[in-house]
């Protein structure tokens, strides 16, 4: 309890001191191979860097010409060659400066990106990294992460998320020169958020909000599209028990989009499965052991392993179904899509529809955490 006020204290205390902003460096069309792209600014003027040496200035809709070229970062405009460098960099003028990449041949549709942008090569291509503030960053990920027309509640519960993820693992790509990919392995970000007028401003509300747990440090903040109507242990999915990722039941959710999925499997296939996977031998539920397929209903317990490797080989939705034998077919009936571990989307969204603040929202699904200020975690930190 005191704790809790002592957090709530310092909260108060830096609420209104969260003016340094921090910076983030994303690595951009990762698992792409880049050779040749437009680099177009949108709003106003950047200026460009070759090496550390000031190139040119690029005004508002005016576009460069970015290729590689023998190991180097070659730069042209449609009136000048500025020659080849290790880096190139486009560097904002103010915080609201934005500029378009276009890939040229690849088929990547046109980006449009927050802040600073550097270029160097890697593995026979061009290595673009969007060196952004975070809460930029944030509001691009949280929209290609949700879409659009969600309630505005949820928005925020999505920022708080997507920032915390992305400060908690800021060192997943170490060494390879940026913090973060933009794929599905981080966070999927495909440049700022335009087509929701709902997610900046989410974003702001919200700003330098994370959540951490009862030791102060910033959550695994897990979440998935449907639980199913009950969220899962962490130690049921993954193999490690964490604190706040706890099993709950979720009624939000039983209506959603996503909350039953069936999928029907001739016996034959599923026998042949079935002799291939050599499945841990468990309990069934009804008590007469697993893998012997009952005339009527069954419910079949599979060793945890198996399941993830059934949902995999399948493409199920999750991992959470009963079996039931329809002539010579099995049909299996599932509840959920995901995982099921943490934050459950749907219900959250929900929730959020109804009139359930953000913090409420977070509350209900992770268990025993704090919503705390980043610049009062630095400072917990520190001390
Ligand atoms: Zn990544
Ligand atoms: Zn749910």
């Amino acid at each position: 309890m005191l704790q809790r006020l002592l957090i709530y204290i310092i909260f108060l205390f830096f609420i209104a001191s969260n003016a340094n902003a921090q910076v983030i460096e994303v690595g951009l069309f990762t698992y792409k191979s880049m050779k040749k792209v437009m680099v177009i600014a949108e709003t106003d003027s950047y200026i460009i860097y070759g090496d550390g040496i000031r190139l040119s200035e690029l005004l508002q809709f005016e576009g460069m010409r970015i290729e590689y070229i023998e190991g180097k970062v070659a730069i042209r405009s449609l009136s000048n060659d500025y020659g080849s460098y290790k880096e190139v960099e486009f560097r904002a003028q103010t915080q609201t400066s934005t500029l378009t990449i276009k890939g040229i041949e690849s088929k990547t549709n046109e980006r449009e990106y927050n802040n600073h942008l550097k270029i160097s090569v890697f593995a026979k291509s061009l290595q673009l990294i969007n060196i952004v503030n975070i809460e930029n960053y944030v509001g691009g990920v949280v929209e290609a992460e949700t879409g659009k027309n969600r309630p505005y509640e949820f928005y925020k519960v999505q920022s708080i998320i997507s920032r915390t993820y992305a400060l908690a693992n800021f060192n997943r790509h170490e060494g390879e020169g940026f913090q973060l990919c933009d794929a599905v392995h981080c966070q999927v970000y495909h440049g700022l958020s335009r087509y929701e007028k709902l997610i900046p401003k989410a974003v702001l509300s919200t700003e330098g909000i994370v959540l951490v747990n009862s030791d102060i440090e910033l959550i695994t903040a897990a979440f998935s599209s449907n639980c199913g109507g009950k969220t899962r242990n962490s130690e049921d999915v993954w193999s490690k028990k964490v604190s706040y990722l706890k099993s709950r039941p979720d009624t939000f959710c039983l209506d959603g989009k996503h909350a039953q999925w069936t999928k029907t499997i001739s016996i034959s296939e599923w026998k042949k499965y079935e002799e291939k996977a050599h499945f841990t031998p468990l309990q069934a539920s009804n008590g007469k052991g697993s893998m012997i397929m009952d005339d009527s209903y069954s419910e079949f317990i599979f060793n945890k392993n198996d399941l993830v490797a059934i949902r995999r080989d399948f493409g199920f939705k999750s991992t959470r179904f009963v079996m039931e034998k329809k002539n010579d077919s099995i049909i299996f009936i599932g509840r959920g899509f995901g995982h099921g571990v943490g934050l459950c989307q749907e219900g959250a969204i929900k929730m959020g529809g109804k009139g359930y603040s953000y913090k409420e929202i977070l509350e209900s699904y992770y268990t025993d955490i704090h919503l705390i200020q980043l610049s009062s975690l630095n400072f917990f930190k520190s001390e």
